[in-house]
């Protein structure tokens, strides 16, 4: 039988504070935070969140605060630098149709500040600065030492501190490090004013023969857009031997040739679209890169009394725009296992990981196979693939394909109605 009445999280990232607030609310469980940085981070660009990632929000009693922040886009439409409009789909509307949310592309900065603002209404204790350096795990506690010295002890830990966990490498499962993808982002945020009006409300996605260019609105006036160039990036090479430093140096040399980069691959864009990208070069300022990382299938989650959320367990590729909704899935599911008072932890960890993984496969593969269609291809290729979407997206609209729900169920998954 499990009795927690306590529980340390360690980060506080969309996976940590969702446990927090869940656990918190939810199992009446005495919760603390504990965060590397010295402050809420406010860095990356912005992200998108799909239905079954905004009704679990709307269950922590957010989704209204986000509404204020972020842009529901709903229409993406797909162009061809050389031909033109390719077509438009609704990502959503099935999935809308059943679940009552659409698709939100909100500043990663929004998202943590409302998360923040929930997590301060409860008194929820958070301490930045604290650099895990030690657990251990006793047959009734576990114990998290902190480079300060300090330390905390808890009937269990939740790892929360993303793809480069603190918690998996020091205690669940050091044999997993995350592995690069071969896909980067370079992106920027900038003001809309003076730009087309579709751009303000929808997402407009450009295929190149170097990568995906996307533009997507990312704030409830629409006065905000973040648009990124997201292509295959080899690893770079590094003098000193340090793969590290190797994307420092890339990471440099990307702020300087953004801007030359895109002007050269847009050279051969017709009509509006050349201004449009001329304009978006032009306002735009500072350039996040990110090479994108992701965690092998397979590895450890959990222990006797420590277990992984989030991108800590199981980060993938962010092309399936989930890595946040599987965070709060994972919290979710997390409160209800330790709910069955008659279940021991290791039951009930054990029933986390047989729900959980099925699920997360599925997306890992999805955000892979989407990622793939970021890689470098001819200009014949190109053509072709413009030409078979272009197909797709007519008789997508021709049939009503959208009502099917085709390429969307994944999107009206609810956790809290899976059996457990
Ligand atoms: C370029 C890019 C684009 C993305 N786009 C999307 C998208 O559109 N939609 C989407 O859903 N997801 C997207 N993702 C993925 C998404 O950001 C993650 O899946 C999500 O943030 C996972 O949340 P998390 O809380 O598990 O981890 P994180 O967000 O990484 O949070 C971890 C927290 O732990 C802290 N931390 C780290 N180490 C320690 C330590 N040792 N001790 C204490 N604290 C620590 C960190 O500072 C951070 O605050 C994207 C990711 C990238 C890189």
């Amino acid at each position: 039988m499990s009795t927690v009445n306590k529980a340390i999280i360690i980060g506080a990232g969309p996976a940590g504070l969702a446990a927090a607030l869940q656990l918190h609310r939810k199992n009446n469980i005495d919760v603390t935070v504990y965060e590397l940085r010295p402050r809420p981070s406010n860095i990356g660009g912005s992200i998108g969140i799909f239905p079954n990632g905004l009704r679990l929000l709307h269950r922590l009693g957010l989704y209204d605060a986000l509404l204020a922040r972020g842009a529901i886009v709903d229409t993406f439409h797909i162009h061809s630098l050389h031909q033109g409009n390719i077509g438009s789909m609704d990502i959503s509307a099935w999935a809308k149709k059943k679940s009552g949310f659409g698709f939100m592309r909100i500043i990663r900065r929004d998202l943590l500040e409302v998360l923040f603002d929930a997590i301060h209404g409860e008194e929820i204790p958070v301490h930045f600065d604290k650099r895990l350096v030690s657990i251990e795990e006793g047959a009734s506690s576990v114990t998290v030492t902190f480079s300060d010295g300090s330390n905390d002890t808890a009937d269990i830990l939740i790892g929360c501190d993303g793809i480069h966990s603190s918690v998996r490498r020091l205690h669940v499962d050091p044999a997993t490090k995350p592995e690069y993808s071969g896909i980067a982002g370079s992106g920027a945020i900038v003001s809309t004013v003076g730009l087309p009006e579709m751009l303000r409300k929808e997402a407009n996605i450009i295929p190149t023969t170097a990568g995906v260019i996307a533009m997507f609105p990312c704030s409830a006036a629409g006065d905000q857009l973040y648009w990124f160039l997201s292509r295959e990036t080899p690893i770079p090479y590094s003098e000193s031997g340090n793969e590290r430093d190797g994307w420092e140096v890339r990471r440099q040399q990307e702020m300087e040739v953004f801007k030359s980069t895109i002007r050269e691959m847009t050279k051969p864009a017709q009509g509006e679209w050349r201004g449009v990208l001329a304009a978006l070069v032009d306002r735009t300022d500072v350039i996040g890169f990110y090479p994108v990382f992701r965690l092998p299938l397979g590895g450890k989650w959990y222990t006797s009394r420590t277990i992984l959320l989030g991108d800590a367990g199981h980060a993938m590729q962010p092309h399936a725009g989930q890595g946040t909704s599987m965070a709060l899935e994972d919290a979710f599911l997390l409160s209800r296992v330790l709910k069955e008072k008659d279940w021991s932890l290791e039951h009930a960890f054990a029933r986390y990981e047989a729900i959980r993984r099925p699920r997360i496969n599925e997306l890992y593969q999805l955000a892979a196979k989407n990622g793939r269609r970021r890689k470098a291809t001819g200009s014949w290729a190109l053509w072709v693939g413009e030409n078979v979407m272009w197909a797709r997206l007519g008789l997508y609209r021709i049939l009503g394909l959208e009502s099917w729900g085709l390429g969307q169920t994944h999107l009206v998954y609810d956790i809290d109605e899976v059996e457990l």
